[in-house]
């Protein structure tokens, strides 16, 4: 019996794997997955917004609504260390339901409020894509909220339009007809086909902030903001800069003419109380920089 079992892969023992028990890997995780699904119900996530900002004149033209947990035993959790479990379980379906109305809802509040609000960008993520009722959840929480379609964009990211279905690719055309925008999230890092760019309704690349990291001196950085810079500009797409932390990039991304950036030296990402205080002032007071012709 030893050696028939021996030679059965799933009955031998591994470091740390027992017939019968799991991993502790395994056990973390679903220990997470569990956490999140009672976090979900608790309602103990809530949305951070971070500017996006005219390079030229400090204006805000948009806030990307980024997820956050307040975990009743840890803390505040950042969504690197609970957006892939969502993923792989399927949790992400309702996470970014609640997402995308909670950004839609905010947009109203602010309306409300009497502030003139921004667009609001979404990160969507691919298993979330694919749902079945995507588009109509998209179509339903524009309808419930009653705001305009067009202070809502998608971020998406590379891999997501692989190797897209069909149906999926008619439902992001329906929502860009319904004045929903696009954009390709963390731009350059994925596998960069580029032809997705033709076969979906993007209207904006987001240039990776491990790009923008290196400006102004790698050349290799520099070279490639550039050519996506002014690979845009000739598709007549919008391009906003991710994770700019300082002068020097600032400046280098001006005389780039890329005409929008988001990162720490304009705002981290804040309340959406914070940000109302932002936009009654209309601006965020960029540092002057240079020769900008
Ligand atoms: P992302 O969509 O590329 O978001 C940008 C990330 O960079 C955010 O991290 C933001 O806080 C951070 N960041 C912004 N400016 C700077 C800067 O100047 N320097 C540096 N070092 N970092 C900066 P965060 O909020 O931790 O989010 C990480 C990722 O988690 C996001 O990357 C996105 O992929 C995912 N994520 C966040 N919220 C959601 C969500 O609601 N749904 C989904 N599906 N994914 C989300
Ligand atoms: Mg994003
Ligand atoms: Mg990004």
């Amino acid at each position: 019996l030893q050696a028939a079992l021996r030679a059965r892969p799933e009955f031998q023992l591994r470091p740390g794997r027992h017939p019968g028990s799991l991993t502790t890997r395994t056990r973390a995780r679903l220990a997470l997955e569990s956490d999140i699904r009672k976090g979900l119900e608790r309602d103990e996530f809530y949305l951070l917004y971070q500017p996006q900002v005219d390079a030229q004149s400090g204006r805000i033209v948009g806030v990307e609504a980024l997820i956050r947990w307040r975990h009743p035993e840890h803390g505040i959790v950042s969504p690197a260390n609970f957006i892939p479990v969502a993923e792989e379980s399927g949790l992400i379906v309702p996470m970014g339901e609640w997402v995308l109305k909670e950004a839609c809802s905010q947009v109203r509040r602010w309306q409300q409020r009497g502030v003139h609000p921004p667009r609001v960008a979404v990160n969507i993520s691919a298993r979330q894509l694919r749902s079945t009722n995507f588009l109509d959840n998209v179509a339903a929480t524009i309808a419930m909220t009653g705001i305009v379609p067009d202070l809502l964009e998608l971020e998406l990211t590379e891999s997501i339009l692989m190797d897209p279905e069909a149906r999926q690719v008619q439902g992001l055309y329906r929502l860009q007809q319904l004045g929903v925008h696009f954009s390709i999230d963390d731009f350059g890092t994925g596998y960069s086909s580029l032809s997705y760019i033709k076969r979906f309704p993007i209207g904006m690349l987001k240039i990776d902030q491990s790009f923008v990291r290196g400006l102004p001196d790698s050349v290799n950085d520099a070279g490639i903001a550039t050519a996506v810079i002014a690979m845009a500009h000739n598709m007549q797409l919008e391009v906003i800069a991710e994770g700019v932390e300082t002068l020097a990039q600032l400046e280098f991304l001006r005389q780039a003419k890329c005409p929008k950036v988001q990162g720490y030296l304009f705002s981290r990402p804040v309340t959406a109380g914070d940000v109302e205080i932002l936009l009654r002032a209309g601006q965020i007071d960029l540092p002057a920089t240079t020769a900008i012709d």
